[in-house]
């Protein structure tokens, strides 16, 4: 069997020093907002070049918070329109709701998956406060013709970062580009933790201070609250797990771009349509390897039944699609419909072999 990803022996690779990491934590006393999570926050703002990172419980709130601290700054109010891509995973649409602002759902690019800037600004009203773009699948999204748009329209950009850690654009970081951005650190993702967890980077500092209220019941100092916040930290125990993972991130991210280019080199099946090579200066970090198959479902079978092989589909219902969200089921957003019945995903990790990568590749080129 070939899974798609196998978390187990990822994080083996690193038992030695996560178990250190954890005793540590444990015999400190310390559970919660201590130093772990200091060191993270440093570390993890260094890594991405920018000013503030507040840890938080999970990539979702990181989102949710961002929108959140803009009411309470007075930036957004409720009912104001949040343009983001059609395609991306619920979560990215979940914190927009949450906060009573009103989703405006804008097609991607068919070929790069990301969302089309020029479908962008044809989506902008008088209600636009904010541009949501997701760096879907670890591909960077063209960020300086976002930022141009957002400027013009005196619009804010919040990142989703939830699977592109250390994506870059013209050698800067994702998460460094918008107003502020969200990251998980879901155990799947590219820098995972063995739990929940999240972050938000930011170079504005009014906007760093009100999160770290908001994030822990709304107080900024014990016993008075500013906010009705919330309770939303990323414990000692996660923080020292991640200050291990990050070390090795570029590590996995360069063995994700090898199996790509392995996969791009090698399929060559032409009922398959490969995910489009990053353009300079947009770099992918291969969170997932995305092919397209108008017989997606055949393929799919083919691969697990017959050759014990492994996929899964990003995602199999697009949102405007999806009960939650009935209001929202007769817009017509054919490109979208359209890749969610065709993507599949590719076995994409870092502990991979080569030969096991070739096997993937020989069947998929002999499918018909
Ligand atoms: C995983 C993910 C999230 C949510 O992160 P959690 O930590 O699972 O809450 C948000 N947006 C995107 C695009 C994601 O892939």
């Amino acid at each position: 069997m070939i899974n798609f990803l196998d978390l187990k022996k990822i994080n083996a690779q690193y038992r030695t020093e996560i178990v250190d990491a954890m005793t540590r934590v444990l015999d400190s006393g310390w559970y919660i907002m201590g130093t772990e999570l200091a060191k993270f926050e440093k570390a993890f703002s260094q890594y991405c070049g920018v000013k503030h990172c507040i840890g938080v419980a999970n990539g979702l709130d990181a989102l949710v918070l961002v929108l959140r601290a803009w009411k309470e700054m007075g930036l957004v109010k409720n009912g104001d329109e949040v343009i983001v891509p059609s395609n991306t995973y619920i979560a990215s649409i979940l914190a927009i709701t949450e906060n009573g602002l009103k989703p405006v759902l804008v097609e991607p690019d068919e070929n790069t998956f990301n969302i089309s800037t020029e479908n962008i600004i044809k989506n902008i009203s008088d209600k636009t406060k904010v541009i949501l773009p997701v760096h879907l699948y670890g591909l960077a999204c063209p960020m300086a013709e976002i930022n141009e748009i957002a400027k013009k329209h005196n619009l804010l950009v919040l990142e989703d970062c939830a699977q592109a850690h250390g994506a870059e654009i013209n050698g800067k970081k994702v998460g460094s580009w918008g107003n502020a951005a969200g990251f998980s650190f879901y155990p799947g993702k590219n820098l995972g933790a063995l739990g929940d967890g999240g972050a938000i980077t930011t170079d504005d500092d009014e906007l760093a201070t009100t999160l770290m209220a908001l994030r822990n019941y709304g107080s900024h100092i014990k016993y008075e609250n500013k906010y009705i916040g919330v309770n939303s930290r990323l414990d000692e125990l996660q923080a020292a797990i991640l200050n291990i993972k990050l070390n090795y991130l570029e590590q996995e991210n360069c063995k994700r771009r090898a199996i790509a280019d392995q996969y791009l080199a090698g399929i060559s099946n032409i009922s398959v349509i490969l995910p489009t090579i990053p353009e300079d200066p947009l770099t992918h970090t291969w969170h997932l390897f995305v092919i397209k198959a108008t017989d997606r479902t055949k393929l799919q079978e083919f691969l697990s039944i017959k050759n014990d092989i492994q996929t899964l589909i990003h995602y199999p219902i697009p949102p405007h699609k999806q009960s939650a969200y009935v209001q929202y089921k007769d817009l017509n957003l054919p490109i979208s419909e359209k890749l969610h019945n065709q993507v599949l995903s590719l076995p994409m990790d870092p502990t991979l072999s080569s030969e096991k990568i070739l096997k993937i590749i020989e069947k998929i080129n002999s499918f018909n």
